[in-house]
C-alpha cells in the first residue's frame, strides 16, 4: 500500500524514532508499504518519520541512481551494491568519517527543494536487518550520503538543519511556504 509522505512542517518530521524492539508482522507490513512509497516517488530513500511513524527504520535503495556512484564495503572488502538493495535499515549507528563531500539533495518532504550539503565522504554503519541479523557495512558516495540523510531523519534532523546559513536563506521563501501549506492542512482535517 502506498502511504501518505508528510512534509515539512509536519511535527512528525522532528520526532525521535523510537528503537524497534522486535520486528512483528506489522512492522514487516510497514516495511513493505515504505518500500512501495518510496518506489512510487521515486525516491532513494525514505524515513519511518516521512510516513508519520517516529521509529529507528528507514529504507534505502540506490540502484536507480545510475548518475551518481555508490561504494559498498563489507568485512573490509568491496561487495556488490545491487544484491544489497534494497536495504532497510533498523536501529542504525553511524560513524561517519572521512573528508568533507558536497553533493546535492533533495528529500521527499520537501517537493521540489533541492541544495548542496556537505557531509562526511564515508560512513561505517552497524544496523540490524529485517530478518533480526546485526550486520555491517561501510558506504562512499551517494549511498553514503543517502544513508547519513535518512538517518538523520530517524533523529529527526532534516537536510535543511545541514545546509549553510546562505543557502538555507536563499530557500526561505520556498520553504516558509511548504511549512505554512502543511500546517494549514493538518489544521483544515
Ligand atoms: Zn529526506
Amino acid at each position: 500500500m502506498i502511504l501518505p509522505i508528510v512534509n515539512y512542517g509536519h511535527p512528525a518530521l522532528r520526532q525521535k524514532g523510537a528503537r524497534v524492539e522486535s520486528v512483528t508482522a506489522e512492522l514487516r507490513q510497514l516495511i513493505d508499504d515504505m518500500l512501495e512509497t518510496m518506489y512510487a516517488a521515486a525516491g532513494i530513500g525514505l524515513a519511518a518519520q516521512q510516513v508519520g511513524r517516529a521509529l529507528e527504520l528507514t529504507v534505502i535503495d540506490v540502484r536507480a541512481a545510475t548518475d551518481r556512484p555508490s561504494t559498498l564495503e563489507r568485512d573490509g572488502k568491496p561487495a556488490d551494491i545491487g544484491a544489497f538493495m534494497p536495504l532497510v535499515l533498523i536501529n542504525p549507528a553511524l560513524r561517519p568519517h572521512g573528508e568533507p563531500d558536497t553533493g546535492p539533495e533533495g528529500c521527499l518532504s520537501f517537493p521540489g527543494i533541492y541544495a548542496d550539503i556537505t557531509r562526511p565522504a564515508r560512513v561505517d554503519v552497524v544496523t540490524t536487518t529485517p530478518g533480526g541479523e546485526r550486520i555491517e557495512f561501510s558506504a562512499g558516495g551517494l549511498l553514503s550520503r543517502v544513508v547519513q540523510h535518512e538517518v538523520d531523519h530517524l533523529n529527526g534532523i532534516l537536510f535543511i538543519d545541514r545546509m549553510t546559513r546562505s543557502v538555507k536563506a536563499g530557500l526561505q521563501p520556498e520553504l516558509d511556504a511548504l511549512q505554512q501549506a502543511t500546517k494549514a492542512a493538518l489544521k483544515a482535517r
